[in-house]
C-alpha cells in the first residue's frame, strides 16, 4: 500500500530547514585508492573526482608517493581512457564532472606531462565540449601569475585567496582548504561556536570570489556531510561517494516539517478520585509506532502530544514464537488472544488451532464490540480480532470469517475484498450501513452498523484523508455510548507502519499526529464517564527509525532508518483510566491481553 502513499507526498512538504537545491556535489577524495577507481565515483554521480599523479620516467603514475607506484596504473589508463567509454556508452552529457588532478611532483614539468596526456582526449574536455570534463590542477601548481600561459581546458584549484593576481582568477575553478585549518570538529554532534564562525567566514570569503568551495580532510559522516552542505560547501569531500549519494538521495524522504502545532488534550485524571471500575476498554494500536515514531511527532509538535499526557507507561516485548522480529499478524494475535504465535498467523496458535479472542469473549458476556481501522478490514491487525487463518495472505477466508464477526460496529477500508453475497450476508446478520462518518453517530440505538471507508486503500493523512479518523472516533464513541452497555473497541492506525516501510519521516509524523487526535477523542470520552480504560500501544516498530537531527522550534525532524522492515525493539504502552496501573513495567505482548482481563476482573 505504501507505494501509492508516497506518490503525492511532495505536495504537502513545506520547506524551511528541509533539503533543497542546489543538488549536492560529491568530491571523491583520493579516488585512485578506491577498490574500483573512477567507476565507483562515476556511478555515484560524483561531481568531482580526485586523482594524485606522480611523474616518473616521463610517465604520470596514479600514486601518492613513489613507493606506491604500480606501473600498470597511469592517468591515461585509469582516468582518461574511461572518458571515451562514457561518451560512447552513455553520451557526452555524462561527462559533466570535474577531474581534479593533484600533482605530487614538480609543478611545471608535471603539468607539461599532464597536458601531453590530455591531448588524445581534448574532444571530451570542457570548453571544447560544453558538456565535457573540467580538468582542474591541484597540489603542486605553477605560480598563479603563469596560469594564463595554459590552454583553456586546464583550470586550477586555489588554496590561498590572498595572493591571486586578478588576471589569474578566470583560470581558477574552485577554492579549497584543509578543514583542520578551520576546525577540529570530528563530525559528531555540532561545531563549537568559534569553529562555526571560522568555517562560515571562510566559505563567505570564497563565495565573494564567486567560486565553489571544497574542504579536504573533513569528517566523513552523515552529520558532517549534511552540516557542511547546509553551510554552503559546494563539494562534499568523501572516501565513500556511494554512501553520500544514498544519503542525500534519501534525505528528502527522511525530513519532516510541521508548520502548525496540533492541539493537545489534557486529561482530567478525575477517574482516580471517583474510584470506579473500568466498564469500557478502548485498545488503540499504532501499527509500527515505536518510541522514535512517537518522539518524532512529539518533538515536531513542540514537545507534547495528547498521548504524552499519560503517566501509566510501560514497554512491550513484541517477539513472535518463530521469529525475533514479529509481523502485524503475530503481534495483533498476541493482543487479541493472549497467545504468542508464529509470524503470518492470525487468531491461531503456533499449532494452527483457532484461539478465542477479546471481542468474542466479551460479546459473549453481553459487551458491545467495535473495530475501527485505517487499514483494510481484512488486514492483519484487525484480522486478529475476528479471524483464524494460518497465513495472513488468506484474505478471502478472512472476508468469509468477517461475515460472522461479533462486532456491533465496524469501520475500515477494503470494501472490494468482500463479495456482494458477503455484504448481503452481513445485512442478514443485522448490519445497517452508514454512508459516511457523520452518519455513524446519527444512526439509531438498535442494531449493528458498518462503514466502508474505501473500496481499496484509504489515502494517507498527508495525501488528503483530512480529519476522517478523529471524526470517526468521536462518532463511534457516541454511537457506542448510546448502547448503554459496556464496550470493547479496537482502533488501529495502520499507516505509521506503511510509512516506516517506505522510510518516510513526514508520513510517519503526520500519521502519528492523526492517531494522537484519535487518542484525544478516546481520552475526552474517558473523562466523560470515568469508567473507560484507554490503552495505546504498537504491535512492533517499523523502519528502525531514529532521529539524528531536528529543530523543535521549527517543528523540523531529520529521521534515519536502518531497515524497510519491522524491528525487534520494545514498544511503549500507555494507559489511562481505571485499571491503567496494570500496564506499567515491562511485559510480553500476549500479557497485555491478561492485563486487560485483570483490569476488568474477568476470568479468561
Ligand atoms: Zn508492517
Amino acid at each position: 500500500m505504501f507505494r501509492n502513499l508516497i506518490l503525492c507526498s511532495f505536495l504537502f512538504l513545506s520547506k524551511g530547514l528541509m533539503a533543497q537545491s542546489p543538488e549536492v556535489k560529491i568530491h571523491s577524495h583520493n579516488d585512485y585508492q578506491q577498490e574500483t577507481p573512477f567507476w565507483n565515483a562515476f556511478s555515484a554521480k560524483a561531481a568531482s573526482i580526485e586523482v594524485d599523479v606522480f611523474l616518473k620516467n616521463r610517465q604520470l603514475y596514479v600514486a601518492h608517493e613513489e613507493e606506491t607506484i604500480s606501473t600498470a596504473r597511469t592517468l591515461a589508463t585509469d582516468y582518461l581512457a574511461p572518458l571515451e567509454t562514457i561518451a560512447a556508452r552513455y553520451g557526452t552529457e555524462r561527462l559533466g564532472f570535474q577531474l581534479m588532478i593533484d600533482s605530487k611532483t614538480e609543478a611545471y614539468t608535471t603539468l607539461k606531462a599532464i597536458d601531453a596526456a590530455l591531448q588524445p582526449y581534448l574532444v571530451f574536455l570542457w570548453p571544447n565540449n560544453p558538456d565535457g570534463v573540467r580538468v582542474v590542477i591541484s597540489g603542486k601548481r605553477p605560480k598563479p601569475a603563469d596560469y594564463g600561459q595554459y590552454p583553456d581546458y586546464i583550470q586550477f584549484d586555489c588554496q590561498n585567496m590572498d595572493n591571486v593576481p586578478s588576471a589569474a582568477w578566470q583560470k581558477i575553478a574552485m577554492i579549497s582548504t584543509g578543514f583542520y585549518r578551520l576546525s577540529r570538529w570530528n563530525g559528531k554532534g555540532r561545531f563549537t561556536h568559534k569553529d562555526l564562525e571560522r568555517v562560515t567566514a571562510f566559505i563567505a570569503k570564497a563565495k565573494s570570489f564567486e567560486k565553489p568551495v571544497r574542504l579536504w580532510a573533513t569528517p566523513d559522516s552523515k552529520t558532517a556531510w549534511k552540516k557542511l552542505y547546509d553551510l554552503g560547501v559546494d563539494y562534499i569531500n568523501t572516501d565513500h561517494p556511494q554512501r553520500v549519494r544514498m544519503f542525500f538521495d534519501g534525505l528528502e524522504d527522511c525530513e519532516s516539517q510541521l508548520t502548525k502545532k496540533k492541539e493537545v488534550y489534557r486529561p482530567s485524571y478525575d477517574y482516580i478520585q471517583t474510584g470506579k471500575r473500568p466498564k469500557n476498554v478502548i485498545l488503540m494500536i499504532g501499527d509500527g509506532m515505536g518510541l522514535a515514531q512517537i518522539s518524532a511527532a512529539t518533538l515536531s509538535n513542540g514537545g507534547q502530544l495528547s498521548l504524552t499526557q499519560l503517566t501509566d507507561i510501560g514497554f512491550v516485548q513484541t517477539q513472535a514464537t518463530d521469529d525475533f522480529t514479529t509481523d502485524s499478524a503475530a503481534g495483533a494475535t498476541a493482543y487479541a488472544t493472549g497467545v504468542r504465535t508464529n509470524n503470518r498467523a492470525i487468531g491461531v496458535g503456533p499449532n494452527g488451532k483457532p484461539l478465542g479472542n477479546l471481542p468474542q469473549l466479551l460479546s459473549q458476556k453481553g459487551w458491545h464490540t467495535a473495530l475501527i481501522t485505517t487499514d483494510a478490514l481484512t488486514g492483519a491487525t484487525p484480522g486478529a480480532f475476528y479471524a483464524h487463518v494460518v497465513d495472513r495472505g488468506e484474505e478471502e477466508t478472512m472476508a468469509k470469517q468477517f461475515v460472522e464477526n461479533p462486532f456491533t460496529l465496524f469501520a475500515g477500508a477494503g470494501k472490494a475484498n468482500f463479495s456482494a453475497k458477503q455484504l448481503e450476508r452481513l445485512e442478514e446478520n443485522g448490519f445497517e450501513w452508514a454512508a459516511s462518518v457523520s452518519e455513524v453517530s446519527q444512526k439509531g440505538q438498535a442494531g449493528r452498523l458498518g462503514l466502508f471507508l474505501a473500496e481499496g486503500a484509504l489515502p494517507a493523512k498527508m495525501d488528503g484523508r483530512g480529519n476522517l479518523m478523529p471524526e470517526l472516533m468521536e462518532g463511534a464513541l457516541r454511537y457506542l455510548k448510546s448502547k448503554k452497555k459496556p464496550f470493547f473497541m479496537l482502533m488501529e492506525n495502520g499507516m505509521v507502519d506503511s510509512f516506516g516501510h517506505a522510510n518516510h519521516t513526514q508520513g510517519i509524523v503526520t500519521e502519528v499526529l492523526d492517531f494522537d487526535a484519535c487518542i484525544a477523542q478516546a481520552l475526552r470520552f474517558a473523562d466523560g464517564n470515568n469508567e473507560t480504560l484507554v490503552i495505546v500501544t504498537a504491535d512492533h516498530e517499523t523502519g528502525g527509525f531514529s532521529l539524528p537531527q531536528g529543530h523543535m522550534e521549527q517543528g523540523y525532524i531529520q529521521g534515519d532508518f536502518t531497515t524497510h522492515d519491522h524491528t525487534g525493539i520494545m514498544v511503549p504502552i500507555f494507559a489511562y483510566g481505571p485499571g491503567a496501573e496494570h500496564f506499567k513495567g515491562v511485559c510480553r505482548n500476549n500479557q497485555v491481553f491478561d492485563k486487560i482481563l485483570e483490569a476488568l476482573e474477568i476470568e479468561p
